[in-house]
């Protein structure tokens, strides 16, 4: 069977599906160049725990996990089948790894339905999802991406949801495009060189080391998909990268594929 990629995808504004100024198309682009999976692990910014839970859900919810948005965004639902067997095996190789988990059934949160919806919109990949750990830190997320490498090969696609720059408090509903602040690409341009050479110690000390690494993610678990993906990526991968604009002046959007080719 094919090895398939592991991915991050930066989900953007709940808007995404409905708002035509957003990206949305380029996330079908991306999934029709892409193997298809058998299967899908998520592991998004909006589902967090103090240690890692599986989602065994057989028929997940559709989570409105936002306010004030348009009627319209509450009303999409996204019926995939869950993936409660990729649940338990994602928990099993967590424990083979020393990493303590938890299973339970749990619904699918914005960062994980609207990529899914726009990159599978006949809901016929089956999905299950991984708990993320805001007080974790990058070394823990990359060590629960690294335990569930071996799905990569049983068909199963690993992907992390988040954002890779995500301040709200200076975001500014109403930039335009060319309003980018020049921070962001300091900071994705360091990231992706870091990212590229696979340099692990530098990336899991970013927070330290990263141009305006704080300002970009005054808390980060938008950023901490980034590194369960890059875990789950082989020693030796090739990054694609998908740069999606910067919205709002400060968030950008940034999809990366780590393949083993
Ligand atoms: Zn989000």
């Amino acid at each position: 069977m094919t090895r398939l990629p592991s991915l991050f995808l930066s989900h953007g504004a709940p808007t995404l599906p409905i708002d035509p100024s957003l990206p949305s198309a380029e996330f079908a682009s991306l999934s029709a160049r892409l193997p298809r999976p058998k299967a899908i692990l998520m592991l998004s910014a909006h589902w967090m725990t103090a240690q890692p839970v599986a989602s065994t859900a057989d028929k997940p919810d559709t989570i409105h996990d936002f306010y004030g948005f348009p009627r319209q965004l509450y009303e999409i639902r996204y019926p995939a089948p869950g993936a409660p067997d990729v649940a338990r095996r994602a928990a099993d190789l967590l424990g083979a790894a020393g990493i303590a988990s938890s299973s339970e059934p749990h619904g699918l949160d914005h960062g994980a339905w609207v990529p899914m919806l726009l990159m599978f919109p006949d809901a016929d990949v089956p999905v299950a999802q991984l708990s993320i750990q805001p007080r974790m830190d990058p070394a823990h997320h990359f060590r629960v991406g690294r335990a569930l490498r071996a799905l990569r090969d049983d068909g199963v696609m690993v992907i992390g949801s988040g954002q890779i720059t995500h301040n709200l408090r200076e975001a500014d509903f109403s930039a335009r495009p060319e309003d980018a602040d020049p921070r962001v690409t300091e900071f994705t341009d360091w990231f992706e060189a870091r990212l590229a050479a696979r340099d692990l110690d530098a990336l899991f000390d970013y927070r330290r080391v990263a141009p305006h690494a704080v300002s970009m993610h005054p808390t980060d678990e938008h950023l901490l998909p980034v590194f369960a993906a890059l875990g789950a990526a082989g020693d030796a991968y090739r990054l694609q990268i998908q740069p999606l604009g910067t919205y709002q002046r400060v968030l950008a959007m940034t999809n990366y594929v780590f393949t083993d080719d």
